[in-house]
Parts: C-alpha cells; structure tokens; sequence
C-alpha cells in the first residue's frame, strides 16, 4: 500500500527531454546567443546526428565597449566568431539576416523571413529567446525575435494562405513540433548536458570579442558550471540545461 507521505520530499519539476530530433534550428539575435542559450543541447543533439541551423538575426553591429571600434570591424569579428563557435557546436548552416544590432522590429518583413527559413529548413525543434521572461531586463532585439519566432510558427509558417508568394520551387508549408525558450523564468522541460557542457563553454570562448577571459577553469567557466548544475539538481545527472516549451497541437 502506497502512502501520501512515502513520496519523496524532492520532487521534479521539469520534464526530461531524451528524444533526440532529426533536424533542429536556432533563432537568434545576436553572435554568442545561441550558444548561451541553447548551446549544450545543440551540442549533445549534433554529436547525436540532429543536423542543426543557426539563424542569426541581427549582425551584432553594435557589440564593442572598444570607442575606436567601428561597426564593419566589428561585424565582421562578430562573424568569424561565430562561425567558430558553430563549427565547435557541430552547427551545419548560419543563416545570417541583415538587420542592424538594435533596430530589430517584429514587423512583417522580419516575420517573412522567419517563416522562409522554417519552411526551407523544416526543424522538428526551434530553440529561442523567451520574449515573456520578467524578471529583469532584457534587450529589445531578444523580445523581437521570441514574439516573431512565436508567430512564425503559429501560425504562419504552417498555412499555406500566409506569404503564399514563398510557396514555389519545392518549398511547402511547414509546422515545428516544438519550440524551446532559453533564457526564461517559466522552463518545464530539462535536457542532461553532462556530456556537453564542455563543449559549449569552448563554444563560447570563441566569442573573445564578447566573452574575453573565457577558458576551463576560469572563474565564468565555474559560474556557468554551477549555473547548468544548479538547473540539474533532483534530477540524477551532473548538468542541465533548462526551457520553456510549447507543444505544437496535432
Ligand atoms: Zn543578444
């Protein structure tokens, strides 16, 4: 006979995610966000054979506390940087939209493109920035791409009556399963990252221009350590990394 209190005093919150997609994509604003996002999973998914796609949304034009920095300089850091760090994830393509760091408005040019890359690439799984996180501030160009990433989803992407101009030379309609929010004060579903938190943190060190000082062992190393422990405590493994996820209906 079972009792109420036999259960164990800790219980799980989250959800633990096994299943491994066959395609999954990040949407991001700027250079270095997917891989704070999102960048363990992608990692442990692509060492599994998910074929993944970066989107990059903005070039990361305004990303230097450098005052003899300029802009084209630093974009094309930024994209060296980035191409790294993606190489060291295990990341396929990089799709890269044009729009300056800060001015990314969710307006329906930015929602077009969206929608294009989700019906091109046809992921199972997008990875994004929580546009309904509330505590704390959060940069405008984050909030534009969750609402967008939200909308192109659901749903734009998948009927056919919404940018039917797109719909030619093979490309169809397309609905994701599942949309994961990084960065959010609401996550339900957690990943085992044990294998891959390495791998993320030498991901991000690539972004030197962003993250100088970034190495094993180095005091932020040990703070993302305790982060991603921290998320993983209850739940039988050494590192987690966290989200918020919606469930497309079937
Ligand atoms: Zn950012």
């Amino acid at each position: 006979m079972t009792y109420p209190f036999s259960t164990p005093n800790r219980v799980t919150k989250y959800e633990v995610i096994e299943e491994v997609p066959r395609r999954a994509m990040v949407i991001f604003a700027h250079p270095d966000d997917a891989e704070i996002g999102a960048g363990a999973t992608a990692a442990l998914w692509a060492a599994n054979g998910t074929e993944i796609t970066y989107v990059q949304c903005t070039t990361g034009s305004s990303g230097s506390n450098d005052l003899a920095m300029i802009s084209d300089r630093i974009v094309e850091i930024r994209a060296t940087e980035q191409r790294a760090a993606a190489d060291a994830i295990g990341v396929g393509d990089i799709v890269v939209l044009d729009h300056p760091d800060g001015e990314l408005d969710a307006d329906r040019v930015f929602l077009g493109e969206i929608v294009r890359v989700l019906r091109k690439y046809r992921p199972e799984v997008v990875f994004t920035h929580d546009q309904n996180r509330t505590n704390g501030f959060q940069h405008r160009d984050h909030r534009s791409v969750g609402i967008t990433v939200q909308d192109a989803i659901y749903p734009y992407a998948r009927d056919h009556l919404h940018f039917p101009e797109q719909l030619t030379g093979g490309i169809e309609p397309y609905k994701v399963k599942h949309l994961f929010y990084w960065g959010t004060d609401q996550a339900d579903v957690i990943v085992d990252v044990t294998d891959s938190v390495d791998t993320k943190i030498k991901a991000l060190a690539q972004h030197k221009s962003q993250i100088p000082g970034l190495s094993f062992g180095s005091d932020m190393d040990l703070r993302m350590r305790a982060h991603h422990a921290d998320a993983a405590k209850g739940y039988g493994f050494e590192y987690g990394e966290a989200f918020r996820r919606l469930t497309a209906r079937t």
